[in-house]
């Protein structure tokens, strides 16, 4: 089992210790928990790259609005721990107040790859993740850090600002995994229930279809086609897909440079967001 830290000043003890023993390259895999096999990857990837590992664990407020599911998200932070096994070495997870302590009055502000997509939807939503993880790199510093392609704006938006800040780690990207069918996974596949997890399952075949209709044709029109499948499809709402540059996000009416397409649909009160390179 991974050691259990939940201050700062103890994660930075427990990550000197492991230095002092002949692990100086530490990687680390920040996440909300409720863990699966998608940051299971992460984690491997991360003790390929370094001599160990630590993992956090921390459902951010700031990243949420108020209408959204903070206190719905699942925590399981046992089960995350036996997951996790002897693949980490240390799970950082603090309380809120040790990441917000009272009066905490700094906050990041981001533009760049953080602009629309996520953010027409989630307008307060980058600059909580990019303040989080910030806070996360710096009481850690370590060598790498692992940010999955699930979230790709995200990835971007977290490349950027340890480009910006000049901290000394390196971000890597690391590509979804996926179920069976497609889905990619998350945590909140969790809230689906049997008949929504049907639907779930199309939104990763009709961005496919999208993808093999861009190399033909008009872009606008592939991503209009995969916004009116996916509402055939029974998905409730359907808040974007874009076919943008892979690299700035930029709008982009030819496939000229490496593209991505990007998704987020709701089923009934469940979010997801998709991409795939284009
Ligand atoms: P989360 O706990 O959802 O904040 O995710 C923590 C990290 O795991 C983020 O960097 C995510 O992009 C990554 N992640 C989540 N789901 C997957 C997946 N299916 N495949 C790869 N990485 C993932």
């Amino acid at each position: 089992m991974p050691k259990l830290v939940t201050t700062i000043a103890d994660l930075r003890e427990a990550l000197a210790a492991l230095k002092a023993a002949g692990k100086p390259r530490i990687g680390m895999v920040p996440t909300m928990g409720a863990l699966h096999q998608g940051h299971l990857s992460l984690v491997q990837q991360a003790r390929g790259r370094a001599d160990a590992v630590v993992v956090s664990i921390f459902v951010n407020p700031t990243q949420f609005a108020p209408h959204e599911d903070f206190d719905a998200y699942p925590r399981t932070l046992d089960a995350d721990l036996e997951k996790l096994g002897p693949q980490a070495d240390i799970v950082f997870a603090p309380a809120v107040r040790e990441m917000y302590p009272d009066g905490h009055a700094t906050s990041l502000s981001v533009a760049g790859p953080s602009a629309g997509l996520e953010t027409d939807f989630r307008p307060h939503f980058f600059s909580g993740v990019a303040t989080v993880v910030a806070k996360l790199l710096i009481a850690a510093l370590p060598d790498i850090a692992m940010f999955g392609e699930k979230d790709y704006q995200q990835l971007l938006v977290v490349k950027r600002l340890a480009h910006d800040l000049a901290l000394p780690v390196e971000i890597v990207g690391v590509p979804t995994l996926r179920e069976a069918d497609g889905l990619a996974l998350s945590s909140r596949n969790a809230y689906l229930s049997a008949d929504e997890r049907k639907i779930a399952g199309e939104l990763n075949v009709i961005l496919k279809r999208a993808i093999a209709r861009a190399r033909g044709e008009d872009l606008r029109a592939a991503e209009a086609e995969a916004i009116e499948a996916l509402w055939a499809a029974g998905f409730s709402h359907v808040d974007y897909v874009a076919i943008r540059d892979a690299e700035s996000l930029d709008h982009i009416t030819r496939l000229e440079r490496p593209a991505r397409i990007l998704a987020a649909a709701k089923i009934g009160k469940t979010r997801l967001i998709d991409n795939m390179a284009v």
